[in-house]
């Protein structure tokens, strides 16, 4: 999502507030890792971008409403995530030497844009838990028959011998889909 900056850059002191509900597309296909099953609604933008000597300060809040899978059942879960963000998005030009090249943060087409999406992505994605579960006490998918332990008691205990019926099948070389 790219935003003009062309009355900011060079002029320190000046600020701009943005304050906008976006579709998560504006932040490109598919942006969000393989944690995330779906960013719903809207991302709401609560942002302040200063003109700072280094180029545009971009802080403030970014809300999202994100779907995600329980990593024991994969029943899907909703949350509101509201993350603080403070980044620096710099003159590519004036960039130290021996500083870390970020192209997300870099002041585009001549210092008058800069793009917001690698800034949504991951300020998300650091707030995230790497294990999402849909409660502590979730008893997950049972390895047998796939069946949903909090839902019904398909009989099966972990760590039993498999069906005997079965066994031939773990013996057959199937090729992975
Ligand atoms: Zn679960
Ligand atoms: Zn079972």
């Amino acid at each position: 999502m790219r935003v003009p900056v062309v009355e900011l850059v060079g002029q320190p002191g000046e600020t701009r507030e943005l304050t906008r509900a976006v579709p998560p597309d504006a932040f490109g296909e598919d942006p969000w890792g393989p944690t995330i099953t779906a960013v719903h609604g809207r991302v709401e933008l609560a942002l302040h971008l200063d003109s700072v000597v280094e180029g545009i300060l971009v802080r403030g809040t970014i809300g999202y409403e994100i779907e995600l899978a329980c990593a024991r059942c994969l029943t899907a879960k909703h949350e509101h995530v509201q993350c603080q963000v403070a980044e620096l998005f710099v003159d590519p030009l004036k960039r130290e030497e021996g500083e870390e090249d970020d192209p997300g943060y870099e002041l585009l087409d001549d210092n008058t844009a800069i793009d917001l999406s690698t800034l949504a992505r991951d300020s998300l994605l650091i707030d995230l838990p790497v294990r999402v579960l849909c409660s502590e006490d979730c008893l997950g998918l049972c390895e047998r028959c796939g069946a949903d332990r909090n839902v019904a008691d398909c009989g099966h205990r972990p760590g039993q011998e498999p069906d005997p019926r079965w066994a031939k099948l773990t013996e057959l070389d199937l090729p992975i889909e």
